[in-house]
């Protein structure tokens, strides 16, 4: 409270006081006038004024010293705890009511300090949670960082993986689209195959597609943007929103939706592929994304040149030089495979051992190359007229064995007649000088029994050559179906 009011204070009670004693003293001289005292007015007037400025200045004091002193302390006490939160304290202002409110104020401020207290623990925890918080969040960040890298690396692992097993390239390049596909969570993935004297992609294996077979081997063309400009400028190309691109850019079976990205695939500064994937979102191939594409796009290029190194080793391994056509291993696998189907499904299969009559006669008047050329031209024309499906081996100088999958005795002795009037009427080098005045062959046919072996078969088949070869040559013999358990006791194979 400050000093002038304090005063003011004081000065009311006094005058109250004076006021009230002036009232007393009139009172008084009334009853002693009634009780016949004669008190003289200017003594009484007197003792009245005196009476009254004592009675106004003791309570003023009184008030200014005792009251109002002790009011402004609280509000002194108050006010510093107001500014400076002070812990200073009242002492005891006595036992009246002044005393009574001074204790109030004291415990009011002990709790008004407990329950700042209280809020600063309170705060402090908020802000320990808080970064406790932080701290977690960034944690799972760096976790979800991590398990990303993880599967980055499983995936290129996965690749390389897929491309160093001996399988042929389209079966690796297929299991590495599906591979992709679902773990980068892709709406397409392709593969291409670049081939760049004819400007053409072809693509090779799909995923994410209806009916993705039915796309294999679809080309496209170098000038359709813009996954010929991936493969023609070997850069990185990415598609922020393919609804921008015109129509007739697109290569058509791409849904015109969301975003693509085009990856070069390069090996030795070559461009020998395109991987090209889409996702349903707009922009939804980032920076750091594309760079994941381009290294597993490196990685293609190792796989996808491996695996054609590989399938040239094959071929070389199972194939002949001289014809082309395939060798005794070649056979050998094939064979087996066809009689494991056969065996399974309850298919037909049927084999054709064919040997050139008179070669030697050939040989010995034109010479070995006539003789070779001779063999190639043959194994063209064989080529020819047999289905994709059906093997041709040359498994010995002029002799060769065809596998006729899913075909019967009857079929495959018409295949046997057909090759052989086609050689007798076909032109060959020094042919018209051979016995019957044209190349001819022998042919020996052989049809699946249920218990036989593979190796039985083309015993069986060589056996009816012989008999071919026996009956004048230039004709085909059809081996008749063994009777049981006499299969094995054939030992002419020559596989
Ligand atoms: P046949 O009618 O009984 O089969 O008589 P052939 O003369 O055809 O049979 P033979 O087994 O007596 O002769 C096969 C000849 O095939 C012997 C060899 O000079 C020839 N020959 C084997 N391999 C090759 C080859 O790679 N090139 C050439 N030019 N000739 C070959
Ligand atoms: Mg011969
Ligand atoms: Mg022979």
């Amino acid at each position: 409270m400050p000093g002038a009011s304090r005063r003011r204070l004081a000065l009311r009670a006094g005058f109250q006081a004076s006021a009230l004693s002036l009232i007393l003293s009139g009172a008084g001289w009334f009853a002693l006038r009634s009780a016949g005292i004669d008190v003289r007015l200017p003594v009484f007037v007197w003792i009245t004024a005196g009476a009254t400025l004592t009675a106004g200045m003791l309570t003023r004091f009184y008030v200014q010293f005792a009251v109002s002193r002790r009011i402004a302390r609280v509000v002194r006490v108050l006010d510093v705890y107001a500014r400076e939160r002070s812990l200073q304290r009242l002492p005891d202002l006595g036992g009246d009511e002044i005393g009574e409110i001074g204790r109030a104020v004291n415990a009011l401020l002990a709790n008004l300090t407990s329950l700042e207290v209280q809020m600063i623990e309170q705060d402090q925890e908020l802000r320990s949670t808080r970064e406790e918080l932080a701290l977690k969040r960034a944690l799972g960040e760096k976790t979800a960082e991590l398990e990303q890298r993880l599967r980055e690396r499983a995936l290129l692992f996965d690749i390389v993986r897929a491309s160093a097993s001996e399988r042929e390239l389209d079966s690796v390049l297929a299991e590495i689209a599906t591979r992709l596909g679902e773990a980068l969570k892709l709406r397409e993935c392709m593969l291409f195959l670049v081939d760049a004297k004819t400007q053409r992609l072809t693509l090779r294996a799909a995923h994410g597609f209806e009916k993705p077979g039915e796309l294999l081997e679809r080309i496209v063309l170098f000038d359709e943007q813009p996954l010929g400009k991936a493969a023609k400028t070997g850069e990185i190309v990415v598609v922020d929103d393919l609804e921008a691109l015109s129509e007739s850019s697109l290569w058509e079976p791409i849904e015109q939706r969301g975003s693509m990205a085009i990856l070069p695939v390069i090996h030795r500064g070559t461009t020998t592929g395109v991987l090209a994937v889409t996702r349903s979102e707009t922009s939804a191939f980032s920076e750091l994304e594309t760079g994941l594409l381009a290294a597993i796009s490196d990685q293609l290029g190792l796989a996808i040149r491996h695996t054609q190194l590989f399938d040239e080793l094959r071929r070389g391994s199972q194939h002949d030089d001289l014809t082309g056509l395939g060798n005794r291993r070649l056979l050998r696998i094939r064979l087996e495979d066809e009689l494991h189907r056969a065996q399974r499904f309850g298919e037909a299969v049927s084999v054709l051992a064919i040997d050139i009559d008179y070669f030697k006669a050939l040989n010995d008047r034109h010479g070995h190359p006539t003789g070779d050329a001779a063999l190639r031209k043959l194994a063209g024309l064989m080529t020819r007229n047999l289905r994709r499906i059906d093997t041709i081996a040359r498994i010995g100088g002029e002799e060769f064995v065809v596998l006729l999958p899913r075909t019967n005795a009857a079929i495959a002795t018409k295949v046997g007649e057909k090759l052989r009037s086609m050689v007798e009427s076909t032109a060959f080098p020094g042919g018209e000088e051979q016995p019957e005045g044209a190349l001819t062959v022998s042919v020996g046919v052989a049809s699946l029994h249920s218990d036989e072996t593979g190796a039985d078969l083309l015993a069986r088949a060589d056996n009816a050559l012989y008999e071919a070869k026996d009956r004048g040559r230039n004709c085909v013999v059809t081996a008749s179906q063994p009777t049981a358990g006499s299969a094995r006791s054939l030992t002419r194979s020559r596989i």
